[in-house]
């Protein structure tokens, strides 16, 4: 039996646990510190930790969690990396004998140029690429690369279970109904989200269904966002990665206008 927990750390990250009550891997332990109070507290040896990009608040554990554990460390060949045992790309396939579970390596490039995703046992950690209804900033990537990234999610089946390393999913929601409020699946994910929330539960994992249809990242196939980004470039027919372009822009102008 394996179970999957995600971890709150520093102010609204989450570090992704599985574990088997005895064996462990850990996604984006970018604090030690609530990861070594769980494993300690539940008798489980660390065997991995997977990194997704090289922000700090993602790999920040690598050095402390390898020297207790031993534990290997796979992440992108970035050397702002630390304690990389096991440098991964696109196409790889890493396993877990002890778990018994198998992830696909994606190349997600757009926050970050190294960004990488992991698939497996049904569960996509996407790190700071894909949020809950919301999307990473692109801090070096452009918005052509995030743009193929999500369309590697968007080939993915519907009931992944999508595990993002931020709570960042009522502010998300917040402006997705400012673009999309007349789309009843995300009115009601709002409302059960925000319920979720004020009992201190996550909003995730949440499902590649309910992002397709409430994340307006992850619609810039769809005609509403097509409109969206038609009106606001002043122009017919944006190609996909213009219409992804026009919802970033539109956050992040949302963004700068909130306290
Ligand atoms: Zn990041
Ligand atoms: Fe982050």
């Amino acid at each position: 039996m394996l179970t999957l927990i995600p971890l709150p750390a520093f102010d609204d990250n989450y570090i992704w646990l599985w574990h088997d009550a005895r064996h462990a891997i850990a996604v984006d332990p970018g604090d030690p510190v609530p990861l070594v109070t769980y494993l300690d507290a539940h008798g489980l040896t660390l065997d991995a930790v997977l990194v997704t990009h090289h922000h700090r608040d993602h790999t920040g554990g690598n050095r402390s969690l390898r020297d207790r554990y031993d534990c290997a460390v796979y992440a992108p060949d970035n050397p702002r990396i630390p304690a990389t045992t096991h440098p991964v790309r696109h196409g790889d396939a890493i396993g877990f004998e002890h778990l018994g579970v198998r992830f696909d390596v994606l190349a997600t490039p757009g926050h970050t140029l190294d960004h990488v995703s992991y698939v497996g046992h049904g569960h996509l950690f996407c790190g700071d690429t894909l949020f809950g209804c919301g999307c990473g900033r692109l801090f070096e990537g452009d918005a052509a690369m995030m743009a193929a990234s999500l369309d590697l999610f968007l080939a993915l089946p519907d009931d992944t279970r999508v595990c993002c390393a931020h709570e960042y999913t009522l502010s998300n929601l917040a402006f997705a109904l400012t673009l999309d409020g007349g789309n009843a699946a995300l009115v009601a994910r709002e409302q059960r989200d925000r319920a979720a929330r004020a009992e201190g539960h996550p909003t995730l994992p949440s499902t590649l269904a309910l992002e397709k249809a409430t994340n307006p990242f992850l619609r810039f196939h769809d005609d509403d966002m097509r409109h969206f980004a038609a009106q606001t470039l002043h122009r017919d027919n944006p190609m996909p990665h213009e219409v992804f372009a026009a919802v970033r822009a539109a956050k992040d102008a949302w963004d700068a206008t909130q306290p």
